[in-house]
């Protein structure tokens, strides 16, 4: 395991995630994650740390609202945020991850246009 450090593009939020050194991270066909490009890097809670930048996010809601969207209130990035999928954890964006501490990423699609049929196909949360 390794200490990833990211955060958003002005550098107001930024937060340390323990991850493997190898990520396994899921690219996400849905209406929000195709036009954000982005990856999934899902934690528990108790492996991301946020470092600065709290009073800098925004939520962005829609459909369900379960998801919660946070974004960087002066540059726009989502860099993390609370994921449908699994409430009780972090969905960590991997393409907001300083590269210093990544050995290699592998990605596999998540059909999250079809979210329903697809949603048992996801790992459960690592424990610990
Ligand atoms: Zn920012």
């Amino acid at each position: 395991m390794a200490i990833h450090k990211g955060g958003c593009h002005c550098g107001a939020v930024r937060f340390e995630v323990e991850a493997p050194e190898d990520l396994e991270v899921s690219e996400c066909n849905c209406s929000i994650c195709t036009k954000s490009g982005y990856l999934h890097l899902i934690v528990p809670r108790s492996r991301f740390h946020l470092i600065s930048g709290a009073d800098n996010l925004e939520t962005y809601t829609f459909d369900t609202h379960e998801a919660k969207h946070l974004f960087c209130r002066t540059c726009g990035i989502k860099s993390f945020y609370i994921p449908r999928s699994h409430p009780e954890g972090i969905s960590v964006n991997a393409r907001c991850l300083d590269d210093t501490t990544i050995n290699s990423m592998s990605i596999e699609p998540f059909d999250g246009r079809n979210w329903e049929a697809n949603i048992h196909k996801l790992k459960p949360l690592p424990t610990g």
